[in-house]
């Protein structure tokens, strides 16, 4: 097999009731170690993609594979961050983000304890963990939801939107930070925004969702050194990628 992380071959989904396809023979995939955003308008299809590679949902046809195997072959195979954060309210922080050690096992209590603390650290919410999620601001509950996603353990991580919800200047320090743990984690992700300029400044690649229903994702590489500033996405090839994807979505979603 390649070095392919995520494959979809010929892939069909319609939802039950519907006339025709949200999904249709879509075939795409992304390397290890990838940071690809997958952009299109709102209700395209792309939470459609996640739902079908994390199992919610399952292809009429066609076939995913994680690290060259077929996920229905597979369990706990990717980490998942739903568009809103999700952190259960009647946990603390610490117990949300022990969840995916509890449900994988085999780790005592004071080996659990270290790994929470550690992650916790990592996304600046050190000392914070007895907190309930309501007394965290957006952004730290956004960062607490990631460490939870980290705990899975996996190297496949599927973020929806996750910072849809911030205002507009936790926003720019989010996709900072989520581009720096990404530079030290040895993590393959793939990231749902409808905000072209997010996903420029994020991927090395975007894919977008550029004709409906999706059959197909056009590859637009991002040639840019990481790690990128706000300056970065001011230089003239920047302006003009995002130009062009701007364009590109609008003319197929009028
Ligand atoms: P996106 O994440 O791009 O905003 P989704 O993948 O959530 O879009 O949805 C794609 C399309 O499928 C939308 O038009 C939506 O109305 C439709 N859809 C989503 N969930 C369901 C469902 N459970 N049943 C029927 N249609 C659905
Ligand atoms: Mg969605």
């Amino acid at each position: 097999m390649s070095e392919a992380m995520l494959e979809f071959r010929d892939v069909s989904f319609t939802y039950p009731g519907d006339n025709k396809p949200t999904i249709d023979k879509l075939s795409f995939s992304l390397n290890k170690g990838e940071f690809v955003c997958l952009i299109g308008p709102s209700g395209c299809g792309k939470s459609t993609i996640f739902r079908l590679v994390n199992k919610l949902l399952k292809p009429d046809s066609g076939h995913i594979y994680v690290n060259g195997r077929d996920i229905n072959e597979q369990k706990s195979y990717c980490g998942y961050m739903p568009q809103s954060d999700l952190l259960f309210p009647w946990r603390s922080v610490a117990t949300n983000v022990r969840l995916p050690l509890e449900i994988r096992g085999g780790m005592s209590d004071a080996e659990m304890n270290d790994k929470i603390n550690e992650a916790l650290e990592n996304v600046g919410l050190g000392g914070l963990g007895n907190k309930s999620p309501s007394e965290l601001s957006g952004g730290m509950r956004q960062r607490a939801a990631f460490a939870r996603t980290l705990m899975t353990g996996c190297e496949l991580l599927l973020l929806d939107e996750p910072f849809s919800a911030l205002d507009y200047l936790t926003r720019l320090n989010m996709r900072e930070w989520l581009s720096e743990q990404w530079e030290h984690e040895n993590k393959t992700i793939l990231f749902i925004t409808h905000d072209v300029e997010e996903a420029v400044f994020l991927s090395g690649r975007v894919l977008a969702a550029d004709n409906y229903p999706i059959s197909s994702l056009t590859a637009v590489p991002i040639p840019a050194e990481y790690p990128r500033t706000r300056a970065t996405l001011e230089e003239a090839h920047m302006v003009e990628i995002r130009e062009q994807l701007i364009e590109k979505l609008r003319k197929e979603h009028s």
